[in-house]
């Protein structure tokens, strides 16, 4: 499947020879395959559609980079755009809320809820001393709760004791009760399924939710579930609420099309994914991995990322011209925020740092969040070239005009004057030797 795309788009790519920006025709050429790849990754048709419009808005006009053909650049934003809709990394599990937390696990049966209530139940356990308590509310399958309680002594986590005749809003009170009683940090609750989405599961789940009031609610999905994954996912997100995703059999051969088509309808984010049948088979959800998988083509994506890097590399040496000369004057500074913003801001700064879940919070208290990035790069779009390039200039009534431009006021525009000082003052006394790298350390 994968080589037949690149086969595909090979003589499309090659066919687009053209220079500057993108065009209509260069972009629909494009898109006809990719369209074709998303169906292939069974990505929902809805969402092929508001995507490939989406992309061709973004692409059309856009400057195809140096060293790349107009195909390839095509082939980057919608990889880039498939990143920024397939949403956030570092999402997990939110366990911020009063002891004990309660997650609940919904989905369709065989989906792999009973599965990944024993992984997660592992994990934050074993990785974050967290004292669980898993519950199963399945008393349609015989065996189902027996499962849980296996699974349970093999990872090592209490089950609810199991009490015949009980019926699953029952079960679920008395887990809460339990893990209250117990000392959990938090209890899992494991739900039953269908073999499809009916009226009496819905209902269901709506009476667990409003007994046990869950703090997570999370849908398990097949990610080979294809083209029913959006009435899946829409269906427990109208009737139930749910506030984020897992993806089963990602070891599997599917493409992961289900999880942009859940997510694209839901808004939700995708927490987890499970990735084989083994307790510790679990993974954090890599919004770049999974935009790979669908669109099969990782290559031309680093390809084109490669031509990227070679334009900042050129960039940064010709800044390091400058700043040896020492001038490294505003347009110098709106170049490096935009660097900054283009690596994920400040979210995605800290969410490649483990554990940094609580400076994030700090750090946008004292106001240093990505909407700082923009609002700083505002300021200086709304300064004249001549302003740019001379600070210096920046009198009251300029200051003034750029606050109402740039919709801050003269204390930002004070505070950014700052910090572009000393950053050319502390490259000028580094003499040219600094990197980039440091040059953004400097800032942060
Ligand atoms: P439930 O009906 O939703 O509770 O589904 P189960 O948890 O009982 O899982 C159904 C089957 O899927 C079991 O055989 C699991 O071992 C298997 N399964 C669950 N998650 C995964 C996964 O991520 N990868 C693979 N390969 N199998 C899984
Ligand atoms: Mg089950």
């Amino acid at each position: 499947m994968f080589e037949n795309l690149q086969e595909r788009l090979g003589a499309i790519l090659n066919g687009l020879t053209g220079r500057g920006a993108l065009s209509e025709a260069d972009v629909s050429a494009a898109l006809r395959e990719v369209r074709r790849a998303l169906i292939e990754a069974d990505v929902a048709l809805d969402v092929v559609r508001s995507f490939t419009d989406r992309v061709r808005e973004k692409a059309v006009g856009a400057e195809v980079l140096k060293s790349v053909k107009p195909g390839q650049m095509v082939v980057k934003i919608v990889h880039d755009e498939l990143v920024e809709m397939l949403g956030a990394e570092g999402e997990t599990i939110d366990l911020n809320a009063p002891a004990p937390v309660v997650v609940m696990m919904v989905g369709l049966q065989g989906s792999g809820k009973t599965t990944t209530t024993g992984k997660v139940a592992k994990r934050l356990s074993e990785r974050q001393g967290k004292k669980v308590l898993m519950a199963s509310l399945d008393t349609r399958r015989p065996a189902a709760q027996e499962q849980l309680r296996q699974i349970g002594e093999q990872v090592s986590v209490a089950t609810l004791p199991i009490v015949a005749n009980q019926g699953p809003v029952d079960i679920a009170k008395r887990a809460v009760q339990a893990a209250k009683l117990g000392g959990h940090d938090l209890v899992i609750l494991d739900t039953a399924g269908r073999t499809h989405i009916d009226e009496p599961l819905m209902a269901e789940m709506a009476d667990i939710k409003r007994t046990s009031n869950p703090h997570e609610i999370l849908l398990v999905a097949d990610s080979l579930t294809g083209q029913d994954a959006v009435n899946l996912a829409k269906s427990f997100d109208e009737r139930v609420g749910i506030t984020g995703l897992v993806l089963t059999r990602m070891d599997g051969d599917g493409r992961g099309g289900a999880a942009l088509s859940m997510r694209a309808v839901t808004g939700k984010p995708i927490k987890l994914i499970g990735v084989g049948e083994k307790m510790d088979a679990l993974e954090e959800f890599h919004p770049k991995r999974i935009a790979d998988r669908i669109l099969g083509m990782g290559d031309i994506v680093s390809l084109v990322e490669k031509a990227a890097e070679t334009i900042d590399q050129e960039k940064a040496a010709a800044m390091a011209k400058k700043m040896q000369a020492g001038k490294f004057d505003l347009n110098d500074l709106a170049d490096q925020l935009a660097q900054m913003q283009k690596m994920g801001g400040m979210g995605g700064i800290m969410g490649m740092m483990p554990g940094m879940g609580k400076m994030k919070d700090q750090l946008s208290a004292a106001g240093l969040d990505d909407k700082m990035f923009g609002r700083q790069i505002a300021i200086i779009q709304s300064m004249t070239p001549k302003e740019r390039s001379n600070p210096d200039l920046l009198k009251h009534s300029r200051k003034k005009r750029i606050a109402a431009g740039s919709g801050t006021d003269a204390v930002q525009i004070n505070k950014l004057l700052k910090m572009h000082r000393q950053m050319a003052d502390m490259m000028k006394a580094m003499g040219g030797k600094g990197k980039k790298g440091g040059m953004m350390r400097g800032m942060m």
